[in-house]
């Protein structure tokens, strides 16, 4: 039988099959539910600086066990909460709570930053700043600890507002991060005008550096202009200890996978960080799982 799951991922999705409408509401009613009574979570993924070995911040995905359909993955929500809107609900939700776990970890990482995705709509929103500062303030965190992380296809979806917008929340002293960038059509013009301090490279061009010419020259090629920019680097997707140390190697500033670490709960995290001692930044054993 085919299911509409099927049918979205075939594109045979056509507005003739209602069933596949009314459960994409079900799935945004529930998420919205979820949300308003804290049944999401938020897991932390480390982002580890390549030329110290040190963690510098963590950054929060958001995971959601529904009581009937398990594990769902932010892929098969986050860009329908997108759509229908909803993804600011889900944004603000994750404001708060991920500042509060900043503020939990902060008597024993004081120096960890933590970086939030957000997507294009947020940016329309009039209150999300001062959600922001305020949520800081509140927990007595300045904002540079706080990063928000936007992909380069959303700060281009209205490249006027978006910029404005990204140029207001780091006036407030917000980072801004560059999120998925390989992965779109970003205009290099309009990349350098972003309040940014940081570009993530995606995971589609780190993946095979090791095995591939060509994405090796990509990767070292962005690395470098993202420098030229005055922005820092990170690669994301991680996965082994060889390319961490090939992207050492082309001056990536920091990365994030598998490799190091997955996505954790907020206790695996605390854990985690307790066994991480960075002392010799070439001892990546130690880093390895
Ligand atoms: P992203 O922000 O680019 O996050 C990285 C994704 O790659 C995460 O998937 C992470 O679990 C996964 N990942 C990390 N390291 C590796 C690796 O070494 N190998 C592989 N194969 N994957 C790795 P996840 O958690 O499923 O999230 C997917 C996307 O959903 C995120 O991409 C982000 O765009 C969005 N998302 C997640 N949480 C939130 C949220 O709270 N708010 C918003 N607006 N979007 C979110
Ligand atoms: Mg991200
Ligand atoms: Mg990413
Ligand atoms: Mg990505």
């Amino acid at each position: 039988e085919i299911t509409p799951h099927d049918r979205y991922e075939t594109g045979l999705y056509s507005s003739q099959y209602d069933i596949y409408d009314e459960s994409r509401l079900t799935l945004m009613s529930d998420l919205r539910e979820a949300l308003n009574q804290d049944q999401t979570e938020l897991h932390y993924q480390p982002k580890m600086c390549l030329s110290t070995g040190r963690v510098i911040g963590v950054e929060a995905l958001i995971r959601w066990h529904h009581p009937d359909r398990g594990w769902v993955y932010p892929g098969d929500f986050v860009p329908l909460a997108e759509e229908t809107g909803v993804i600011m609900q889900l944004t603000s939700w994750a404001i708060n709570r991920g500042i509060a776990d900043l503020a939990k970890l902060n008597a024993t990482h004081p120096e960890l930053t933590l970086a939030i995705n957000i997507s294009a709509r947020d940016l329309s929103s009039p209150g999300l700043r001062h959600q922001i500062t305020e949520t800081l303030q509140r927990h007595g965190l300045p904002a540079s600890r706080l990063t928000l992380e936007l992909t380069e296809t959303a700060a281009m979806e209205d490249p006027e507002t978006g910029l404005k917008a990204l140029q207001h929340l780091a006036e407030s002293g917000l980072q801004i991060s560059i999120d998925d960038f390989g992965s779109g059509y970003s205009s290099l013009s309009y990349l350098k005008q972003l309040p940014a301090s940081e570009i993530k490279l995606d995971r589609s061009i780190i993946v095979d550096i090791c095995t591939s010419d060509s994405s090796r020259v990509i990767v070292e090629t962005a690395i470098n202009m993202v420098h030229g920019l005055g922005y820092s680097v990170v690669a994301e997707g991680v996965e082994d200890r060889e390319s961490a140390e090939l992207l050492r190697h082309l001056n990536c500033d920091r990365v994030q996978g598998f490799w190091l670490c997955h996505p954790l709960s907020l206790a695996g995290l605390r854990q985690w960080l307790d066994k991480h001692q960075p002392p010799d930044p070439l001892a990546f054993d130690q880093a390895g799982r």
